[in-house]
């Protein structure tokens, strides 16, 4: 059976006093998870304090971006020798913000991907369409797509060392979530299509949804058969939101 994994995007929040209290109030509620793993994705400035709260309780850690870069004149980036100062175990590659924020194509989002293997860390892939592209019925190919990108420089192989994360765009942040019928469709086409180059590695992939997930609809979502935990934006930044987040990955 694949595991469940919640990963929190704090994205651009915190402090370190907030960042504290969020971290010591967790910890404590999630010491017994056994069945979900849970990992938070800090700000850059935060990888410390994340690594010297955490590194005695069963919950990892990680960034939310980096360098494909091995290091030189990239003034404001981070490489993935620095993450692995921070004994970082994840880091998310290729999100929606990035994409249409920062310009990251497909083919940068590829490279970090490999960039991020090379150095031994897990990238969370991000795939996903915007409302557009879902109305226009062409979320098959965009998720298609980026996957490919992702498959074509690092093949079929290197998932199996990766999270792979479905956010449609249209959920993030916006407090619609996709249904857990409309979630599932994307995830089992995801997983049918990484099963066509490799069963095994299909099977045993850990695709996870992220798009508004809260406490209150996280078991529904977590229950469908290629749902396997979420990565969580907003509700990540609530300890009791998360905390019941996890718990959900674990009862499922
Ligand atoms: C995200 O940032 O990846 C995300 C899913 O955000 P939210 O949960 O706030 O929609």
């Amino acid at each position: 059976m694949r595991e469940k994994l919640v990963a929190g995007n704090w994205k651009m929040h915190g402090n370190l006093s907030e960042n504290k209290a969020l971290l010591e109030a967790i910890i404590p509620q999630l010491a017994d998870l056994n069945r979900a793993s849970c990992a938070v994705c800090v700000p850059y400035p935060y990888l410390f304090q994340a690594q010297a709260v955490l590194q005695n309780s069963n919950i990892s850690w990680g960034a939310q971006n980096l360098s494909q870069h091995e290091k030189g004149a990239y003034t404001g980036e981070v490489s993935t020798s620095m993450l692995q100062d921070f004994a970082c175990k994840y880091v998310i590659v290729g999100h929606s913000e990035r994409r249409a924020l920062y310009g990251e194509d497909d083919a940068t989002v590829a490279a970090k991907f490999v960039a991020a293997q090379k150095a031994g860390l897990t990238p969370i892939f991000c795939v996903g369409e915007t409302l557009e592209e879902r109305e226009g019925n062409i979320t098959e190919q965009v998720v298609a797509r980026q996957m490919d990108a992702v498959l074509a420089v690092a093949g079929v192989a290197a998932l199996a060392k990766s999270v792979l994360a479905y956010e449609p765009v249209w959920a993030i942040g916006t407090g619609k979530t996709a249904s857990p019928e409309q979630a599932q469709a994307v995830h089992a086409f995801i997983r049918g299509k990484i099963a066509s180059a490799s069963a095994e590695v299909a099977a045993g992939l850990v695709i996870q949804y992220g798009g508004s997930v809260k406490g209150a609809n996280a078991a529904q979502l977590f229950s469908m058969p290629d749902i396997d935990g979420g990565l969580i934006g907003g509700a990540s930044l609530s300890a009791d939101e998360f905390v019941a987040i996890c718990r959900a990955a674990q009862q499922v």
